[in-house]
């Protein structure tokens, strides 16, 4: 069988090399820029957050704001325990971070990319690059014809694997083909927020902390956040953003967030223990006394936001200023005025509408022969090296049919 595969991402190559270890397939694979796998490159700070500790599919598939139910049958097939073992049995080892993330052991992308590409190799997959296909024509017979700039080929089975489509209108030669497709808009992106006594915090970063967006119940997340010189940061902001991509784009990116600096106690148990501290550190000044283990330039901001002078102690707090800790420690509110895509992980939510692709075999149910994986799908998921497992099962299935 001859078989297409558009796009020479992480989708693509797995998409190749699984058609390809079938020896009756004849598989070509077709890029558009000069290089492959160009986000794998960068991915993860050069380190490639590969996959996630969570395997159990139904956990694993939680973690995508778009395509939740349509890969928990998918990872039941593949998962992230696969991909660990897929690399492995080709020699790279996959470590696992504190915080689930898993990277290869070299700590460097490269392997990753060096592990596809000779896999590809080994199984006869044809690279073509500065190879753009214009547009797809399915044919009577059920094989479909390719466009390039200066030809025409047919292929018995062709697999799209192009990533996020940022614009409505890229997508309109698989639209034309019948497929719903879900406008895209990004996600995964980071909050710029104008005040500049915060941002002077740049660098900064709290473990545990919590974000929601006001007027949102619903979007809310915990987690690492870091502050910016041109905002917020960490895998709190960018979840609140991936779950949040499509309401927030809709709001033109300029919304309320609060943020808890304290994600340790409930406001209740906070306004106790900070009516404790009162007489627990009594004559302390409450600069250079912070009982919330904050770190000491954040504290110091955090002072100056509730406009306390520094030098008071804490026995000579008021009611209201106690109350005004709780309430800055809790919900500091913020003002968002559009977002930053700056050297981060981003992602396009949107694309080919799910209920248009066969779960099993990712092949469309518009048209015969035609399959898809990766990005290009209407799947995103957090950060956490969950939008590569989803590139690797998708991928993976596509190939094997
Ligand atoms: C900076 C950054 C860091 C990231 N880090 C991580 C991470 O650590 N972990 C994680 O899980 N995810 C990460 N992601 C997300 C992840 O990289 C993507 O979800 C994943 O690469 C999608 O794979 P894909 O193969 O579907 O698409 P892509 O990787 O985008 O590949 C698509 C390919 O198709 C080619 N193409 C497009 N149109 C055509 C055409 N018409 N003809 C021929 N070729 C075409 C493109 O040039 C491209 O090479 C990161 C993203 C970014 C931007």
């Amino acid at each position: 069988m001859k078989i297409a595969v558009i796009g020479g991402g992480a989708a693509g190559y797995f998409s190749a090399i699984t058609a390809a270890n079938n020896n009756d397939n004849e598989v070509h694979l077709f890029e558009k820029t000069s290089k492959v796998l160009g986000k794998v490159k960068i991915s993860g700070g050069g380190r490639c957050n590969v996959t996630n500790v969570v395997f159990n599919p139904v956990k694993l598939s939680k973690n995508y704001p778009r395509g939740e139910r349509f890969l928990k049958k998918a990872f039941g097939r593949f998962n992230g325990e696969h991909t660990v073992e897929w690399f492995k049995e080709r020699g790279v080892k996959i470590k696992a971070e504190d915080d689930g993330r898993m990277f290869p052991e070299t700590d460097d992308s490269q392997t990753i990319i060096d592990c596809l590409t000779a896999e590809a190799k080994k199984n006869n997959v044809s690279l073509h690059l500065s190879r753009e296909v214009l547009k797809l024509s399915p044919l009577e017979d059920g094989r479909i014809e390719l466009s390039f700039k200066d030809q025409e080929e047919i292929f018995d089975k062709v697999i799209v694997t192009v990533g996020g489509l940022p614009k409505k209108e890229s997508f309109d030669w698989l639209k034309k083909l019948g497929h719903a497709i879900e406008d895209p808009v990004p996600s995964l992106f980071t909050f710029k927020i104008n005040h500049k006594p915060l941002t002077k915090l740049m660098g900064l970063s709290v473990n545990n902390a919590k974000v929601r967006v006001v007027g949102e119940k619903k979007l809310s997340e915990e987690g690492p956040l870091l502050i910016t010189h041109w905002g917020l940061s960490g895998p709190a902001i960018l979840r609140t953003s991936a779950w949040g991509a499509r309401m927030l784009y809709e709001r033109n990116y300029q919304f309320e967030i609060l943020v808890s600096w304290y994600n340790k106690k409930s406001d209740q148990e906070l306004r106790v223990f900070v009516a404790d501290q009162k007489v627990a550190l009594k004559k302390k000044q409450i600069k250079n006394n912070n009982p919330f283990e904050l770190p000491q330039r954040l504290w110091d901001y955090i002072i100056q936001r509730l406009e306390i002078p520094e030098t008071k102690l804490w026995l000579d707090l008021s009611k209201k200023e106690l109350n005004r800790i709780v309430e800055v420690l809790l919900a500091d509110k913020y003002q968002v005025n559009g977002t930053t895509k700056f050297k981060e992980e981003f992602v396009t939510c949107g694309g080919i509408a799910l209920t248009d692709v066969d779960v099993k075999t990712m092949e469309s149910k518009k048209v015969k022969n035609l399959h898809f994986a990766g990005e290009v799908l209407d799947i995103d998921g957090i950060t956490g090296g969950f939008n590569f497992q989803a590139a690797w099962t998708t991928g993976y299935l596509s190939g094997l049919s």
